[in-house]
C-alpha cells in the first residue's frame, strides 16, 4: 500500500530553463518638458505666524495705559513670590510696594548643616550661605511679614489678599 507515497524527487522545483537573456525592463519613456507645469508652492496665511502666547500665569497686569501710583504696573501674588525683592499689593496696608526681603536660616539650612557636619566637619557653612536660606518678604511701606520663601520652592503667605 505504497500508492500515496510520495516520491521526493518528483517535489524537487524544476529550474527554470534559462533563456539566456536577462528579463530587461523597458526604456523609460520620455515626456515631454513642455508638458510638466510647475506650480508655485502656496504661501502661508499670514495670520498663523502672529499668534501671540497668553500671558503667563500668575501674573496679572495692569490696564494699558493706566500707571500704578506707586510706580509698579504689575504686582506678583504673593504665593508666586521668589527669593528676591517683588512688588506686591500689602493686603495689610493695601499700598503696591516692593518687599523687603530678608533671609534667616530654615530648615533647608539646617538639613545642610546637618549633612555638611557629619560628612565634612563643616557646618557652620550653609549658616554663612544666603542661597541655602529662606527668605521673608516685608511690606516696604507698614513693614508686615507678609510671606516666607522657603528654598524648597514652598511659599507661606501670612497674610492673605482682602477680596
Ligand atoms: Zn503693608
Amino acid at each position: 500500500m505504497d500508492s500515496e507515497k510520495i516520491n521526493p524527487t518528483t517535489l524537487q522545483p524544476r529550474n527554470p530553463p534559462c533563456t539566456g537573456r536577462a528579463y530587461s525592463p523597458s526604456p523609460p519613456k520620455r515626456t515631454h518638458a513642455a508638458s510638466i507645469s510647475f506650480t508655485p508652492p502656496k504661501r502661508l496665511p499670514p495670520a498663523a505666524t502672529t499668534v501671540r502666547a497668553p500671558p503667563a500665569p500668575g501674573y496679572y497686569a495692569a490696564a494699558p495705559g493706566m500707571g500704578h501710583p506707586s510706580g509698579y504696573n504689575t504686582a506678583t501674588p504673593m504665593h508666586a513670590l521668589q527669593r528676591g525683592p517683588t512688588p506686591v499689593d500689602c493686603p495689610v496696608c493695601g499700598q503696591r510696594e516692593m518687599t523687603r526681603a530678608e533671609t534667616h536660616s530654615g530648615n533647608t539650612t539646617h538639613g545642610w548643616a546637618a549633612v555638611l557636619c557629619c560628612c565634612f566637619c563643616l557646618g557652620c557653612i550653609p549658616y554663612l550661605m544666603s542661597s541655602l536660606k529662606d527668605v521673608d518678604h516685608y511690606c516696604g511701606k507698614c513693614g508686615v511679614m507678609l510671606a516666607t520663601w522657603h528654598n524648597s520652592g514652598r511659599v507661606d503667605v501670612h497674610h492673605a489678599v482682602r477680596n
